[in-house]
């Protein structure tokens, strides 16, 4: 029986080029075809590097519909379940089909301009809202639709579950077991004066709320960032953060533990 493709993504250090050149040799042995492009025919994707490496494979491949795995060579990776030294495990217990899959959600922002075009971007992690470099931005926030507050700062940061742990994290927003489905809006610097009032800190939204930002008049320049890609936008009527369809679909094998991550990162 022929088997099938798999697709690996590396960055360029050292120690991932080493590790995809081995791993690509043991999985031909196996007779895999492996290739270095994504192709929707490929029954995995692996991934060598950190969390960083992790986000541009799933945003290079367009949050691909097929299985996911890192191989760790960065530094903790939330993402990365493999170690380098671990490969001939992971090949056998993937063929034996010891593993599960972990369903991560996403976070759609629909940005729509006053023209009335709509763009939209996923985030695996994130989305951010800021204005022009170095100035505060103004927006009006609401929830579900109904207005919350005059929103003045660096921006708002709205996380998924999976993304707890990275930049919502340092702006001391809260760590999310990847298990909950949830959005974590996260001010940025927010300003309390008499004129702009904002939550000091995080709160939760249920998966089926969404929320809704719209840019006070005198702001001509917004940028949005998912996990890290900034688009610049003029002429913002409104955007529209909500949870998306899509899902990242991670292999997990038997030792993979959210929390004992957590622990070995940070404390
Ligand atoms: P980067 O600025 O090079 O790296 C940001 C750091 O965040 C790296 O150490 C990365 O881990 C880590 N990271 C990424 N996703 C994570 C997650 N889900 N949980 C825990 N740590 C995570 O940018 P990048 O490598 O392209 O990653 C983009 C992400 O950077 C954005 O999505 C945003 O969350 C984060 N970021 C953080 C800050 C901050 O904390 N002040 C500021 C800007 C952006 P690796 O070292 O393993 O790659
Ligand atoms: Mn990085």
């Amino acid at each position: 029986m022929k088997k099938k493709l798999i697709n690996i993504f590396t960055n360029d250090t050292e120690v991932s080029l080493e590790t995809q050149a081995t791993l690509t040799k043991k999985l031909i042995d196996r007779g895999y075809t492996v290739t270095g492009e994504y192709s929707q025919e490929a029954e995995l994707i692996i991934c060598i590097g950190g969390d960083g490496a992790f986000l541009e494979t799933v945003h290079s491949c367009d949050f691909p519909s097929c299985p996911i795995i890192g191989i760790n060579t960065g530094h903790l990776g939330f993402f990365q379940e493999i170690s380098p030294e671990n490969m001939d495990k992971f090949i056998s217990d993937y063929e034996q089909g010891e593993y599960s899959i972990q369903d991560l959600s996403t976070v759609l922002a629909t940005v729509t301009t006053v023209d009335g075009r709509e763009n939209r971007h996923v985030g695996l992690n994130e989305i951010v809202i800021k204005g022009r470099q170095s100035y505060s931005v103004h927006l009006y926030i609401s929830i579900d639709g109904k207005p919350i507050e005059k929103f003045s700062g660096d921006g708002i940061l709205v996380a998924t579950s999976a993304g707890s742990t990275a930049y919502n994290y340092s702006l001391g927003g809260s760590i999310v077991d990847p298990r909950l489905k949830l959005l974590q809006v996260t001010p940025i610097a927010p300003m309390n004066t008499t004129a702009y009032r904002s939550f000091t800190s995080s709160v939760l939204l249920p998966a089926e709320l969404s929320l809704g930002v719209v840019p006070e008049f005198r702001e001509n320049r917004i940028f949005i960032m998912n996990d890290g890609i900034e688009t610049g936008y003029s002429n913002v009527r409104d955007i529209k953060v909500e949870v998306s369809d899509t899902t990242v679909h991670l292999l997990r094998f038997k030792d993979y533990d959210f929390w004992n991550k957590v622990k070995t990162k940070f404390l």
